[in-house]
């Protein structure tokens, strides 16, 4: 028996034991897990791009032309010239003066915040704002003050109340990762101005879906110039890896010198980059791919909710289904993937305790097919748990 035997004990006992699931084809509106084919209703790859055939060719080439990594972190000599190029490619997506890339979005959270805050600032981030925003917090060693989840009252209650703090940031989700719904930025950003505080928006999964030219939550309510730093990564909507920070030049030249997660690392593989130039180029040139997502969404949506699932305040491509208990949740989606469901619990310490989930997300690849058999075996399995 091991030293983590115990806490592994426990984490079985009280449902929370996560296990890793093997996917034999590549990431697709249908996957094979265990030889079975199962609808993909958990994936991040909202527009299909991780197998869109253009996308895949520009990796292809830019593997052949740069070679498979970039040998060092972009400060000693991993600069390659398409970096520089998809920085301008996703300040103009983002409405930004310019961008800096990051490995991941979860090094772009940290990075971002332990650079710009410190000791003697303070940091007002949303209460359900993502793990990666949460540790960047920590890190920095500023004051922070949580939120409840979209209350803009309680926030300026706190701005009102913060006036010495030498710098102030708000930081939230664009689209909140496990509830699908969107962060008040109208006030949000009229709050920023009122009180000399930067907004944050981490536009994980805005980016590429939201607004009308793709380019995220802060186009789809009309604030593009209007949102000081946005965050966003390529590894969803983009369908390939990745991560930015979007805003002033000045902004991106602080980060160069002070963001420890972009300094001491390797630079991503050229072939990653090019992947995320074609992505953004085909958001530009396919909104029809957009219009497939958001049809299907309003069908699955509403789907559920006449069937009398709780969807939470989702309005977005993620549509949690709540069922509370943790093992519940698990029990639940374990016999979604016997009746064909590809489809995660979400539980505790992800979700608030008793908030266990069901996580799905759509994708523009989906069919009508594809969620009307979902809705089906959804509807089933519900009445058998009793959450319906
Ligand atoms: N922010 C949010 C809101 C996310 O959902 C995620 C990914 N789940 C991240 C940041 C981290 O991004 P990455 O996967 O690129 O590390």
């Amino acid at each position: 028996m091991g030293i983590f035997h115990q806490e592994l004990s426990q984490l079985e006992e009280a449902g929370l034991y996560r296990k890793l699931k093997e996917l034999r084809s590549q990431t697709g509106p249908t996957v094979i897990v265990d030889g079975k084919e199962l609808l993909m209703l958990s994936s991040n790859d909202y527009l299909g791009y991780c197998s869109h055939p253009a996308i895949k060719q520009a990796a292809q080439k830019a593997l052949h032309t740069w070679g498979a990594g970039s040998g060092a972190s972009r400060l000693i000599s991993g600069n390659t010239a398409i970096f520089r190029d998809l920085e301008k490619k996703i300040a103009r997506l983002k409405g930004t003066e310019d961008a800096l890339v990051f490995s991941t979005g979860y090094m772009a959270n940290m990075g971002l915040l332990t650079a710009v805050a410190e000791k003697g600032d303070v940091i007002y981030s949303d209460a359900l704002n993502h793990a990666s925003i949460i540790d960047g917090c920590r890190l920095s060693r500023a004051q922070v003050e949580i939120f409840p989840h979209r209350d803009t009252n309680v926030l300026e209650t706190l701005l009102e109340k913060g006036k010495q703090f030498r710098r102030r940031f708000i930081i939230t989700d664009g689209v909140f990762s496990m509830d699908g719904d969107l962060a008040p930025l109208p006030r949000m950003a009229e709050l920023a101005t009122a009180y000399s505080a930067q907004l944050i928006v981490d536009d994980a999964h805005g980016t590429g879906v939201l607004g009308s030219h793709g380019g995220g939550t802060a186009q789809h309510f009309g604030l593009e110039g209007q949102v000081d730093i946005i965050m966003g990564t390529m590894g969803k909507a983009l369908g390939c890896f990745g991560a930015f920070v979007a805003g002033s030049s000045e902004l991106r030249e602080y980060l160069i010198n002070r963001a420890r997660t972009f300094i001491f690392t390797t630079a991503l593989p050229p072939a990653v980059i090019a992947s995320a130039l074609e992505a953004i180029d085909l958001i530009e040139r396919e909104p029809l791919k957009r219009q497939a997502l958001w049809d299907n969404v309003l069908f699955f949506r509403t789907g559920l909710n006449d069937l009398g699932f709780n969807t939470l305040e989702s309005t977005t491509h993620i549509i949690p289904i709540l069922v509370g208990d943790a093992h519940t949740a698990v029990r639940l989606a374990n016999d979604l993937m016997e009746e064909g469901l590809f489809i995660q619990a979400i539980r505790p310490p992800t979700v608030p305790e008793g908030a266990s989930r069901l996580r799905t997300t759509l994708m523009a690849t989906h069919t009508k097919q594809d969620l009307s058999r979902a809705l089906a075996v959804l509807e089933k399995a519900g009445k058998k748990y009793n959450i319906l």
